[in-house]
Protein backbone atom coordinates (compact mmCIF):
# COMPACT_ATOMS: atom_id res chain seq x y z
CA UNK A 1 0.00 0.00 0.00
CA UNK A 2 2.40 2.73 1.26
CA UNK A 3 5.37 1.80 -1.58
CA UNK A 4 2.65 2.26 -4.43
CA UNK A 5 2.61 5.91 -4.71
CA UNK A 6 1.30 5.57 -7.80
CA UNK A 7 -2.18 4.50 -6.19
CA UNK A 8 -1.79 6.33 -3.02
CA UNK A 9 -1.52 9.65 -4.11
CA UNK A 10 -4.48 9.97 -6.10
CA UNK A 11 -6.31 9.58 -2.66
CA UNK A 12 -4.58 11.89 -0.95
CA UNK A 13 -6.62 14.41 0.45
CA UNK A 14 -4.21 17.56 2.68
CA UNK A 15 -5.87 17.10 6.76
CA UNK A 16 -3.87 18.98 7.74
CA UNK A 17 -3.80 22.78 7.17
CA UNK A 18 -0.40 23.34 7.96
CA UNK A 19 0.80 21.83 4.44
CA UNK A 20 0.42 25.31 3.67
CA UNK A 21 2.66 27.30 5.81
CA UNK A 22 6.12 27.85 3.60
CA UNK A 23 7.86 25.89 5.87
CA UNK A 24 6.92 22.59 4.66
CA UNK A 25 8.58 21.71 1.06
CA UNK A 26 5.96 19.95 -0.71
CA UNK A 27 6.98 17.01 -2.64
CA UNK A 28 6.02 16.31 -6.39
CA UNK A 29 2.94 14.81 -5.85
CA UNK A 30 1.21 17.89 -4.64
CA UNK A 31 1.63 19.80 -7.62
CA UNK A 32 -1.53 21.38 -8.68
CA UNK A 33 -4.20 19.13 -6.74
CA UNK A 34 -4.03 21.18 -3.41
CA UNK A 35 -5.88 24.27 -4.37
CA UNK A 36 -7.91 24.25 -0.94
CA UNK A 37 -4.85 24.45 0.90
CA UNK A 38 -2.86 27.86 -0.49
CA UNK A 39 -6.49 29.43 0.29
CA UNK A 40 -5.95 28.84 4.14
CA UNK A 41 -4.76 31.61 6.56
CA UNK A 42 -1.12 31.42 6.35
CA UNK A 43 -0.78 33.33 9.59
CA UNK A 44 -3.40 31.27 11.78
CA UNK A 45 -1.57 28.92 11.03
CA UNK A 46 1.65 30.12 11.76
CA UNK A 47 0.97 31.06 14.97
CA UNK A 48 -0.48 27.80 16.10
CA UNK A 49 1.98 26.23 14.70
CA UNK A 50 5.09 28.80 16.76
CA UNK A 51 2.69 28.76 19.93
CA UNK A 52 2.49 24.55 20.06
CA UNK A 53 6.10 23.70 19.48
CA UNK A 54 8.22 26.63 19.73
CA UNK A 55 9.45 25.90 23.58
CA UNK A 56 10.50 22.38 23.59
CA UNK A 57 14.54 23.32 22.11
CA UNK A 58 16.70 21.61 25.24
CA UNK A 59 14.40 18.71 25.47
CA UNK A 60 13.51 15.38 23.70
CA UNK A 61 11.90 15.52 20.54
CA UNK A 62 9.12 12.80 19.86
CA UNK A 63 7.48 10.54 17.02
CA UNK A 64 4.39 11.89 15.10
CA UNK A 65 1.86 9.77 15.89
CA UNK A 66 1.07 7.50 12.86
CA UNK A 67 -2.84 8.21 12.40
CA UNK A 68 -1.19 11.73 11.96
CA UNK A 69 1.26 11.27 9.69
CA UNK A 70 0.90 11.83 5.90
CA UNK A 71 3.31 9.71 4.06
CA UNK A 72 3.83 12.41 0.92
CA UNK A 73 5.00 15.50 3.34
CA UNK A 74 7.87 16.78 4.44
CA UNK A 75 7.91 17.32 7.46
CA UNK A 76 10.70 19.71 7.76
CA UNK A 77 10.01 21.81 11.34
CA UNK A 78 12.16 24.80 12.56
CA UNK A 79 12.43 24.25 15.33
CA UNK A 80 12.48 20.49 15.07
CA UNK A 81 9.40 19.20 16.82
CA UNK A 82 9.79 15.40 15.77
CA UNK A 83 12.79 13.31 16.12
CA UNK A 84 13.94 12.24 12.15
CA UNK A 85 15.40 9.09 11.28
CA UNK A 86 16.34 7.26 8.01
CA UNK A 87 15.49 3.60 7.08
CA UNK A 88 17.36 1.86 5.04
CA UNK A 89 15.85 -1.22 4.75
CA UNK A 90 16.05 -4.77 2.54
CA UNK A 91 14.49 -7.87 2.68
CA UNK A 92 16.46 -11.39 2.06
CA UNK A 93 15.38 -14.47 1.15
CA UNK A 94 17.75 -17.45 1.64
CA UNK A 95 20.49 -15.05 2.34
CA UNK A 96 20.95 -13.12 -0.98
CA UNK A 97 18.89 -9.53 -0.77
CA UNK A 98 15.81 -8.83 -2.87
CA UNK A 99 14.82 -5.74 -2.17
CA UNK A 100 16.49 -2.48 -0.78
CA UNK A 101 14.59 0.88 -0.19
CA UNK A 102 15.38 3.70 0.80
CA UNK A 103 12.83 5.88 3.60
CA UNK A 104 14.77 9.24 3.67
CA UNK A 105 12.99 10.58 6.82
CA UNK A 106 10.57 9.40 9.10
CA UNK A 107 9.15 11.13 12.06
CA UNK A 108 6.53 8.32 13.24
CA UNK A 109 7.89 5.43 15.70
CA UNK A 110 9.50 3.01 14.10
CA UNK A 111 7.52 0.10 15.52
CA UNK A 112 4.22 1.67 14.30
CA UNK A 113 5.88 2.24 10.83
CA UNK A 114 7.15 -1.56 10.97
CA UNK A 115 2.95 -2.75 12.41
CA UNK A 116 1.24 -0.64 9.27
CA UNK A 117 3.63 -0.07 6.22
CA UNK A 118 7.08 -1.66 6.28
CA UNK A 119 5.92 -5.54 7.13
CA UNK A 120 3.46 -5.68 4.07
CA UNK A 121 5.57 -4.05 1.92
CA UNK A 122 8.21 -6.48 2.72
CA UNK A 123 5.62 -9.29 2.43
CA UNK A 124 4.75 -7.80 -0.88
CA UNK A 125 8.30 -8.47 -2.45
CA UNK A 126 8.58 -12.00 -1.05
CA UNK A 127 5.15 -12.74 -2.82
CA UNK A 128 6.67 -10.67 -5.89
CA UNK A 129 9.76 -12.77 -5.74
CA UNK A 130 8.46 -16.11 -4.40
CA UNK A 131 5.79 -18.35 -6.19
CA UNK A 132 2.84 -19.93 -4.49
CA UNK A 133 4.39 -23.33 -4.55
CA UNK A 134 7.02 -22.50 -2.45
CA UNK A 135 7.16 -22.32 1.54
CA UNK A 136 9.03 -18.97 2.74
CA UNK A 137 8.49 -17.61 6.20
CA UNK A 138 9.94 -14.83 7.78
CA UNK A 139 12.75 -15.83 9.52
CA UNK A 140 14.02 -13.06 11.71
CA UNK A 141 14.66 -8.73 11.52
CA UNK A 142 17.65 -7.33 12.16
CA UNK A 143 17.49 -3.65 13.43
CA UNK A 144 20.25 -1.28 13.97
CA UNK A 145 20.36 2.01 15.11
CA UNK A 146 22.98 4.56 14.60
CA UNK A 147 24.10 7.89 14.43
CA UNK A 148 26.61 9.35 12.58
CA UNK A 149 28.46 10.89 15.87
CA UNK A 150 31.95 8.91 17.19
CA UNK A 151 30.90 8.60 20.32
CA UNK A 152 28.05 7.06 19.89
CA UNK A 153 27.77 3.03 19.49
CA UNK A 154 25.24 1.36 17.38
CA UNK A 155 22.34 -0.35 19.03
CA UNK A 156 21.43 -3.76 17.22
CA UNK A 157 18.38 -5.99 17.65
CA UNK A 158 17.56 -9.56 16.04
CA UNK A 159 14.76 -11.54 16.81
CA UNK A 160 11.46 -13.14 15.63
CA UNK A 161 9.40 -10.21 14.13
CA UNK A 162 7.10 -9.99 17.33
CA UNK A 163 9.53 -10.01 19.48
CA UNK A 164 11.66 -6.62 17.92
CA UNK A 165 12.02 -4.69 20.72
CA UNK A 166 11.00 -1.78 19.61
CA UNK A 167 10.83 0.16 22.71
CA UNK A 168 15.25 -0.03 23.22
CA UNK A 169 15.36 1.51 19.66
CA UNK A 170 12.75 3.88 20.08
CA UNK A 171 14.37 4.96 23.10
CA UNK A 172 17.46 5.28 22.05
CA UNK A 173 16.36 7.33 19.07
CA UNK A 174 14.79 10.08 20.82
CA UNK A 175 17.79 10.38 23.26
CA UNK A 176 20.03 11.08 20.43
CA UNK A 177 17.36 14.48 20.08
CA UNK A 178 20.79 16.88 20.77
CA UNK A 179 22.83 14.84 18.11
CA UNK A 180 20.03 15.06 15.74
CA UNK A 181 19.49 19.38 16.48
CA UNK A 182 23.29 19.75 15.98
CA UNK A 183 22.62 17.88 12.33
CA UNK A 184 23.53 13.70 12.93
CA UNK A 185 22.22 11.85 10.72
CA UNK A 186 20.31 9.12 12.61
CA UNK A 187 19.69 6.05 10.84
CA UNK A 188 17.69 2.40 11.07
CA UNK A 189 19.25 -0.51 9.24
CA UNK A 190 16.64 -3.13 8.95
CA UNK A 191 16.83 -5.95 7.50
CA UNK A 192 13.59 -8.71 7.02
CA UNK A 193 14.42 -11.88 6.80
CA UNK A 194 13.01 -14.68 4.77
CA UNK A 195 13.99 -18.01 4.59
CA UNK A 196 12.74 -20.84 2.02
CA UNK A 197 11.93 -24.56 3.65
CA UNK A 198 14.51 -26.22 2.36
CA UNK A 199 12.38 -29.06 0.83
CA UNK A 200 10.71 -26.28 -1.11
CA UNK A 201 14.41 -25.75 -1.94
CA UNK A 202 15.45 -28.82 -3.04
CA UNK A 203 12.51 -29.52 -5.30
CA UNK A 204 13.25 -26.19 -6.72
CA UNK A 205 16.24 -26.77 -7.55
CA UNK A 206 15.54 -30.25 -9.46
CA UNK A 207 13.01 -27.84 -11.60
CA UNK A 208 16.01 -25.59 -12.60
CA UNK A 209 17.69 -28.58 -13.54
CA UNK A 210 15.21 -30.09 -15.24
CA UNK A 211 14.96 -26.97 -17.61
CA UNK A 212 18.43 -27.80 -19.22
CA UNK A 213 18.09 -31.59 -20.87
CA UNK A 214 15.54 -34.61 -21.53
CA UNK A 215 17.67 -36.93 -19.53
CA UNK A 216 18.39 -33.81 -16.85
CA UNK A 217 14.58 -33.91 -16.93
CA UNK A 218 14.23 -37.16 -16.17
CA UNK A 219 16.77 -37.28 -13.11
CA UNK A 220 15.43 -34.42 -11.89
CA UNK A 221 12.38 -35.78 -11.36
CA UNK A 222 13.56 -38.81 -9.96
CA UNK A 223 15.09 -36.42 -7.64
CA UNK A 224 12.19 -34.79 -6.50
CA UNK A 225 10.59 -37.58 -5.68
CA UNK A 226 13.38 -39.13 -3.62
CA UNK A 227 13.43 -35.57 -1.80
CA UNK A 228 9.66 -35.93 -1.37
CA UNK A 229 9.90 -39.11 0.16
CA UNK A 230 13.18 -38.35 2.39
CA UNK A 231 13.10 -35.59 3.44
CA UNK A 232 10.03 -34.17 4.65
CA UNK A 233 10.55 -31.96 7.54
CA UNK A 234 13.35 -33.11 8.34
CA UNK A 235 15.68 -31.11 6.80
CA UNK A 236 14.15 -27.86 8.16
CA UNK A 237 14.58 -29.21 11.85
CA UNK A 238 18.21 -30.14 10.71
CA UNK A 239 18.54 -26.41 9.40
CA UNK A 240 16.97 -24.74 12.63
CA UNK A 241 18.59 -27.00 14.64
CA UNK A 242 22.18 -26.10 13.75
CA UNK A 243 21.77 -22.83 13.64
CA UNK A 244 21.04 -22.74 16.90
CA UNK A 245 23.77 -25.06 18.02
CA UNK A 246 26.49 -22.83 16.83
CA UNK A 247 29.47 -22.29 19.21
CA UNK A 248 28.47 -19.47 21.49
CA UNK A 249 32.12 -18.37 20.78
CA UNK A 250 35.48 -18.31 22.57
CA UNK A 251 37.03 -19.98 24.56
CA UNK A 252 36.46 -22.76 22.73
CA UNK A 253 38.31 -26.02 22.11
CA UNK A 254 35.87 -27.98 19.72
CA UNK A 255 37.07 -27.25 16.11
CA UNK A 256 33.50 -28.17 14.90
CA UNK A 257 32.00 -24.97 15.51
CA UNK A 258 28.79 -26.51 17.61
CA UNK A 259 29.00 -26.73 20.70
CA UNK A 260 25.78 -27.40 23.73
CA UNK A 261 27.34 -24.45 26.11
CA UNK A 262 26.30 -25.93 29.50
CA UNK A 263 24.75 -23.01 31.76
CA UNK A 264 26.20 -24.63 34.51
CA UNK A 265 29.51 -24.03 34.22
CA UNK A 266 29.45 -22.62 30.33
CA UNK A 267 31.48 -25.48 29.52
CA UNK A 268 31.29 -26.16 25.68
CA UNK A 269 30.66 -29.68 24.76
CA UNK A 270 31.22 -30.71 21.11
CA UNK A 271 28.17 -32.04 19.15
CA UNK A 272 28.64 -34.06 16.70
CA UNK A 273 26.16 -35.76 14.41
CA UNK A 274 23.97 -38.12 16.01
CA UNK A 275 23.10 -35.35 19.23
CA UNK A 276 21.77 -33.18 16.32
CA UNK A 277 19.75 -35.92 14.91
CA UNK A 278 18.55 -36.68 18.29
CA UNK A 279 18.18 -32.85 19.02
CA UNK A 280 16.72 -32.20 15.63
CA UNK A 281 13.72 -35.34 15.98
CA UNK A 282 13.09 -33.80 19.69
CA UNK A 283 12.27 -30.45 17.35
CA UNK A 284 10.12 -32.20 15.14
CA UNK A 285 8.01 -33.69 17.56
CA UNK A 286 7.74 -30.43 19.36
CA UNK A 287 10.57 -30.04 21.76
CA UNK A 288 11.64 -26.18 22.03
CA UNK A 289 14.93 -25.54 21.56
CA UNK A 290 15.50 -21.47 21.17
CA UNK A 291 18.44 -21.58 23.34
CA UNK A 292 21.17 -23.41 24.83
CA UNK A 293 19.21 -23.45 27.76
CA UNK A 294 16.90 -25.67 26.01
CA UNK A 295 18.94 -28.33 25.43
CA UNK A 296 16.83 -31.74 26.25
CA UNK A 297 18.03 -33.40 29.82
CA UNK A 298 18.72 -37.00 27.89
CA UNK A 299 21.05 -35.49 25.60
CA UNK A 300 22.63 -33.17 28.26
CA UNK A 301 22.99 -36.36 30.50
CA UNK A 302 24.71 -37.66 27.58
CA UNK A 303 27.12 -35.03 26.59
CA UNK A 304 28.10 -35.20 30.25
CA UNK A 305 28.78 -38.79 29.98
CA UNK A 306 30.82 -39.37 26.63
CA UNK A 307 32.94 -35.81 27.97
CA UNK A 308 33.74 -37.92 31.06
CA UNK A 309 34.52 -41.05 28.81
CA UNK A 310 36.30 -39.27 26.70
CA UNK A 311 38.68 -37.05 29.34
CA UNK A 312 39.38 -40.84 30.92
CA UNK A 313 40.16 -42.35 27.26
CA UNK A 314 42.84 -39.16 26.93
CA UNK A 315 44.39 -40.21 30.25
CA UNK A 316 44.91 -43.71 29.30
CA UNK A 317 46.11 -42.79 25.55
CA UNK A 318 48.00 -39.15 26.55
CA UNK A 319 51.59 -41.11 25.87
CA UNK A 320 50.20 -42.63 22.30
CA UNK A 321 49.34 -39.71 20.35
CA UNK A 322 49.25 -41.76 17.26
CA UNK A 323 46.10 -43.27 18.86
CA UNK A 324 44.28 -40.39 19.60
CA UNK A 325 41.39 -39.43 17.65
CA UNK A 326 40.15 -42.99 17.39
CA UNK A 327 38.18 -43.25 19.73
CA UNK A 328 35.84 -40.50 19.34
CA UNK A 329 32.23 -40.62 19.43
CA UNK A 330 31.96 -38.99 16.23
CA UNK A 331 29.80 -40.45 12.77
CA UNK A 332 31.69 -38.54 10.42
CA UNK A 333 35.47 -38.04 11.47
CA UNK A 334 39.15 -37.94 9.72
CA UNK A 335 42.00 -36.03 9.38
CA UNK A 336 41.79 -33.57 6.74
CA UNK A 337 45.18 -34.29 5.05
CA UNK A 338 44.38 -35.68 1.53
CA UNK A 339 44.85 -39.08 1.97
CA UNK A 340 46.62 -39.38 -1.01
CA UNK A 341 49.50 -36.40 -0.75
CA UNK A 342 49.18 -33.83 -3.28
CA UNK A 343 53.12 -33.69 -4.13
CA UNK A 344 52.29 -34.58 -7.58
CA UNK A 345 49.54 -31.55 -8.12
CA UNK A 346 50.06 -29.11 -10.59
CA UNK A 347 50.59 -25.36 -9.35
CA UNK A 348 47.59 -24.04 -10.55
CA UNK A 349 46.07 -27.44 -8.18
CA UNK A 350 47.84 -26.05 -4.85
CA UNK A 351 44.68 -24.50 -2.85
CA UNK A 352 45.55 -22.79 0.64
CA UNK A 353 44.89 -25.53 2.54
CA UNK A 354 46.66 -25.40 5.96
CA UNK A 355 47.98 -28.85 7.14
CA UNK A 356 46.90 -29.72 10.41
CA UNK A 357 50.41 -31.03 11.86
CA UNK A 358 49.05 -31.07 15.25
CA UNK A 359 46.99 -35.20 15.45
CA UNK A 360 44.65 -34.04 17.93
CA UNK A 361 43.59 -31.38 15.67
CA UNK A 362 40.74 -33.70 14.40
CA UNK A 363 38.66 -32.19 11.72
CA UNK A 364 34.59 -33.45 12.16
CA UNK A 365 32.52 -32.36 9.32
CA UNK A 366 28.57 -32.38 10.52
CA UNK A 367 27.03 -33.50 7.48
CA UNK A 368 23.28 -33.09 7.07
CA UNK A 369 21.67 -36.27 8.13
CA UNK A 370 20.23 -35.68 4.33
CA UNK A 371 20.55 -38.36 1.54
CA UNK A 372 24.28 -38.43 0.29
CA UNK A 373 23.04 -36.95 -3.00
CA UNK A 374 20.57 -34.66 -1.71
CA UNK A 375 23.12 -33.03 0.41
CA UNK A 376 25.70 -32.89 -2.72
CA UNK A 377 22.82 -30.45 -4.43
CA UNK A 378 22.19 -28.23 -1.65
CA UNK A 379 25.70 -27.98 -1.24
CA UNK A 380 26.19 -26.75 -5.06
CA UNK A 381 22.59 -24.47 -4.65
CA UNK A 382 24.89 -22.83 -2.33
CA UNK A 383 27.47 -22.48 -4.31
CA UNK A 384 25.40 -21.28 -7.37
CA UNK A 385 24.18 -18.69 -4.66
CA UNK A 386 27.29 -17.07 -4.17
CA UNK A 387 28.23 -16.04 -7.88
CA UNK A 388 26.31 -13.92 -10.08
CA UNK A 389 27.50 -15.21 -13.51
CA UNK A 390 25.22 -17.47 -15.38
CA UNK A 391 28.51 -19.59 -16.77
CA UNK A 392 30.03 -19.71 -13.35
CA UNK A 393 26.81 -21.13 -12.16
CA UNK A 394 26.40 -23.65 -15.05
CA UNK A 395 30.19 -24.68 -14.17
CA UNK A 396 29.32 -25.09 -10.82
CA UNK A 397 26.11 -27.51 -12.03
CA UNK A 398 28.77 -29.35 -13.95
CA UNK A 399 30.61 -30.33 -11.13
CA UNK A 400 27.49 -31.16 -9.22
CA UNK A 401 26.88 -33.75 -12.05
CA UNK A 402 29.64 -35.01 -11.87
CA UNK A 403 30.23 -35.49 -8.49
CA UNK A 404 26.49 -37.25 -8.74
CA UNK A 405 27.27 -39.23 -11.93
CA UNK A 406 30.45 -40.82 -10.10
CA UNK A 407 28.94 -41.19 -6.84
CA UNK A 408 30.82 -38.45 -4.59
CA UNK A 409 29.35 -37.37 -1.59
CA UNK A 410 30.26 -34.43 0.15
CA UNK A 411 32.60 -35.74 2.55
CA UNK A 412 34.37 -38.12 -0.07
CA UNK A 413 35.05 -34.38 -1.89
CA UNK A 414 36.17 -32.98 0.98
CA UNK A 415 38.66 -35.84 2.14
CA UNK A 416 39.86 -35.93 -1.73
CA UNK A 417 40.33 -32.50 -2.00
CA UNK A 418 40.94 -32.64 -5.37
CA UNK A 419 39.67 -29.88 -7.55
CA UNK A 420 41.91 -32.19 -10.74
CA UNK A 421 39.35 -34.35 -10.82
CA UNK A 422 36.87 -31.65 -11.86
CA UNK A 423 39.37 -29.62 -13.88
CA UNK A 424 40.16 -32.78 -15.80
CA UNK A 425 36.35 -33.07 -16.92
CA UNK A 426 35.94 -29.42 -17.84
CA UNK A 427 35.18 -27.44 -14.47
CA UNK A 428 36.84 -23.75 -14.45
CA UNK A 429 40.19 -24.03 -12.09
CA UNK A 430 38.13 -21.47 -9.66
CA UNK A 431 34.93 -23.09 -9.21
CA UNK A 432 36.73 -26.65 -9.24
CA UNK A 433 38.30 -25.26 -6.14
CA UNK A 434 35.96 -23.67 -4.15
CA UNK A 435 34.07 -27.13 -5.11
CA UNK A 436 36.01 -29.21 -2.88
CA UNK A 437 37.26 -26.43 -0.61
CA UNK A 438 34.04 -24.77 0.67
CA UNK A 439 32.28 -28.40 2.17
CA UNK A 440 33.01 -26.63 5.69
CA UNK A 441 31.87 -23.42 5.25
CA UNK A 442 28.83 -24.14 3.50
CA UNK A 443 27.90 -26.60 6.53
CA UNK A 444 28.96 -23.76 9.26
CA UNK A 445 26.51 -21.09 7.29
CA UNK A 446 23.61 -23.73 7.83
ZN1 LIG B 1 32.25 -23.95 21.53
Amino acid sequence: MVYSPSDDVSQYQPANLWTSTPEYALTPGYFGRTPESSCSSPEYVSDDHRSTHQQPQAEQLEFLPFADWEEERVYNEQPPVYIHYRIDWKVTLNGKSIAQITEPDLVVRPSEFWQNSLKDAAERFKIRKVDHTRRVRMEDIIVVASVKDRTQQDLRQQDESTKIKWAVIEKQLLMWSNLFRLGKQIKLQVSINYTEDSNAALLRSADKRAATSVTKRMLAERDAQIDGENVSGQASAWRDVFRKIRCPGPPCRNRNGYCWQDPVGKKHYRLLTHHVKRLARLVERGHTFDTHDDMPIEIRNELYAEDQQWQERQHRMSKSPQSQGSGLPININFLPHSPQPPALATPADTPPTLPHSNPDMVDTLLIPDLPLDTAVKEYSCWQQSRVDSHALKDDIEKACDLALTNGLDLRQIHEDKDPEFFIRNGVKVGVARRFVNDIREWLEQL
